[in-house]
């Protein structure tokens, strides 16, 4: 039997059981068809082909490709290699200007191709980077852009290209997020010059580990090929300084039995994602994330900013949610900024990255997806209730929430 959250005694943080008997994480797997996958293992074994440009890999990237309406789609070992290769690839050297806001592999991928990461603050409505802040941090050295798509939202798109052209700048987008996502009814994948997914895990569509640079340039995408090979044109033949960026055939299994069940995934994201906004909506000072809601969207993040007028804190609500054994989680805090070596090397970073700051401060990530267990959202909404108000009941007038009244 699951206990009732009514009163702040009923908290696991004050010492109360969880609520939740096991962990419930940001970021399960979404793994629908068990059976088309092992189909595609057995395929695979049968033809003992493992690696190397297997058809496996063939398929997944002509699918991949028609699905996002580009005329490219290589498949990596991961997304972190995928942004080092496209950054590579198209050319970038000396400064690149790029979000604090992101996950810290977006950083990692400029710095180990030896480049500058120049830090631009992102803007509150949509939680990417700012064009303007991107037009301020250009330098002589800046070649340049990694811009990530926030939360299956995306950039301002159209200004960063218009800004690129202006000071002829490379433009590579990091759409780990953004898979199944639109912009101005396209799907994500040919902006830019190129645009980087990432398959892993945690994310909307997976194949355990993997990724994909997409692209429309036939030239730049042929590089990419070889880049992701060692450099070998033919057999023998190595015209290019390469690595081992390939994608396994039961990796690429993997992405092609989830491809058959995006649009389930895309549903079940959606609802859970309206049922947290029913519940959390009418608490004062909590309120989720609404990014381009004109656009599809994968809902495979659900993020709640908790306000400075929300009765505790940030960290308090993470604390309780995590007592009850809901693992959300602080995203992306404190920052690529502040992470090594970026903090050491740019000590003053910050000071050009206001909002960065200030939204790290203010979000929670929640779990969502398939595999949620549907009594997270009722538990969630009720540790919110009692940090809110002091108990669960909703109150017929919702007034101020009382700072300071329960922890
Ligand atoms: C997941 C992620 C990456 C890294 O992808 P991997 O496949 O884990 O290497 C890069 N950038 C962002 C924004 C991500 O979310």
């Amino acid at each position: 039997m699951q206990k009732r959250i009514s009163t702040s005694a009923d908290l696991a943080l004050h010492g109360a059981p969880p609520a939740m008997p096991a962990p419930v994480h940001v970021g399960r797997p979404n793994v629908t068809n068990r059976e088309n996958f092992l189909w595609h293992v057995d395929d695979i074994l049968d033809r003992n082909w493992l690696t190397n440009n297997g058809p496996k890999v063939c398929e997944l990237e002509q699918r991949l490709a028609d699905y996002l309406g580009v005329r490219h789609c290589i498949a990596m070992c991961n997304g972190t290699i995928a942004l080092e290769i496209a950054i590579r690839a198209t050319g970038m050297t000396g400064e690149v200007i790029l979000p604090s806001y992101t996950f810290v592999a977006t950083a990692h991928a400029v710095s180990w191709q030896g480049l500058r990461p120049l830090f631009a603050d992102i803007r509150l409505q949509d939680h990417c980077i700012d064009p303007e802040a991107v037009r301020r941090a250009i330098t002589p050295q800046t070649t340049g852009i990694v811009a990530t798509h926030l939360w299956g939202g995306t950039c301002d798109v159209d200004a960063l290209q218009d800004i690129a052209d202006e000071h002829g700048l490379k433009l590579v987008f990091d759409a780990a997020h953004a898979f199944g996502c639109s912009h101005g009814g396209q799907r994500v994948g040919s902006f830019g010059n190129a645009e980087v997914f990432s398959f892993h895990a945690t994310k909307f569509f997976n194949s355990i580990e993997g990724g994909a640079v997409t692209t429309n340039d036939d030239a730049l995408a042929e590089k990419i090929r070889l880049m992701r090979n060692f450099g070998f044109a033919g057999v023998d033949k190595v015209i290019h300084p390469g690595t081992n960026g390939k994608m396994t055939e039961i990796n690429a299994a993997m992405g092609l039995a989830n491809l058959d069940s995006l649009t389930e995934v895309m549903d079940t994201n959606k609802a859970r994602y309206a049922a947290y906004r029913a519940a959390l909506d009418p608490i004062p000072g909590l309120r989720l994330a609404e990014i381009n809601t004109r656009e599809e969207r994968n809902h495979q993040y659900v993020v709640l900013i908790v306000e400075d007028s929300f009765a505790q804190s940030r960290d308090t609500l993470l604390a309780a949610l995590t007592a009850e054994n809901i693992l959300a989680r602080k995203y992306f805090w404190p920052g690529c900024h502040r992470m090594e070596p970026y903090a050491t090397q740019q000590p003053d970073a910050g000071q050009a990255l206001p909002i960065t700051e200030a939204l790290s401060e203010q979000v929670i990530v929640l779990p969502t997806g398939p595999t949620l267990p549907m009594e997270t959202i009722g538990v969630v909404r009720d540790v919110c209730r009692v940090l809110a108000f002091g108990n669960a009941a909703q109150p017929r007038h919702p007034g101020r929430a009382q700072r300071k009244n329960v922890a």
